[in-house]
């Protein structure tokens, strides 16, 4: 972490929790939040649970993002939702381009720059993530894939370059499969992505959070916290509980007063 920079923790709840589930653990994780003033600390529930876990953490220092958003405004797209409708359920924020829309939804690297337009136009905040899968790694090819995929929305972040956002770092052999990045992989990859960030916007890279996601639990969290261009966590698994999450918000915390 840099002292820049204010970490931040988000979980992603993927395709659980639509009912009274969802509103029990943000309340929860509000509880477990209020002191940790150090902390940016924001849930992303599935759709159905949005406006529940909204008014569950309102006056609370939780935010709250959605998982997806459809690139368009309105119209005949059965089955999606327009980044205005995720504002009036109450998000401030939405996670574009996670692998799993990549790999299993076809999500190509300019849909996720016209959902992350799509997110900038309605104000809130997109969680834009990148990240190689296995065999790509062992091809060598972890830096390429980062930058096709980050030049690809690249200049609709320099365009939104003063407004909120953050980019996640999730490499896609690391995410649900116990096996975290080392910390010197996942800086490597960081300090990438800040480089890349840094020639087309010195200031942008100077400001943007860049969070790591995959296998973050609260064992291994402040070791990866800890490194120099890591700004946070996007948790999965970990995020589901309150056992599992409080102390990867606890290391946060940690780190900033250390
Ligand atoms: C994710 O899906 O964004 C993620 C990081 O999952 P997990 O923490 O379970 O690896």
């Amino acid at each position: 972490m840099n002292s820049m920079r204010r970490p931040l923790i988000a979980g992603n709840w993927k395709m659980n929790f639509g009912g009274p589930e969802a509103i029990t653990l943000a309340g929860g994780i509000a509880k477990a939040s209020k002191e940790l003033s150090a902390v940016d600390v924001v849930v992303c529930p599935p759709f159905t649970a949005l406006a529940a876990v909204a008014a569950e953490l309102d006056g609370t220092r939780v935010g709250l993002g959605a998982q997806n958003v459809h690139p368009k405004a309105s119209g005949a797209f059965t089955g999606e939702v327009a980044s205005a409708m995720l504002v009036a359920a109450g998000c401030t924020w939405v996670i574009v381009g996670h692998s799993e829309r990549r790999q299993f939804f076809g999500d190509t690297d300019a849909f996720v720059a016209d959902k992350t337009s799509a997110a900038f136009a309605a104000h809130l905040a997109p969680i834009v993530c990148v990240g190689e899968t296995e065999a790509e790694r062992e091809a060598g090819n972890t830096l390429a894939i980062i930058e096709r995929q980050l030049n690809a929305v690249l200049p609709v972040l320099v365009a939104h370059k003063g407004e909120a956002m953050a980019i996640a770092y999730e490499p896609v052999w690391a995410i649900g499969t116990g096996k975290a990045a080392t910390a010197a992989d996942a800086e490597e990859a960081h300090a990438f992505i800040r480089k890349l960030l840094a020639s087309a916007s010195e200031d942008l890279a100077a400001r943007v959070r860049v969070l790591y996601g995959g296998s973050v639990t609260g064992a291994n969290a402040r070791e990866l916290l800890a490194c120099p261009n890591v700004d946070g966590a996007l948790v999965g698994g970990a995020s589901l509980t309150l056992e599992k999450f409080e102390p990867i918000l606890g290391a946060a915390q940690a780190l900033t007063l250390s």
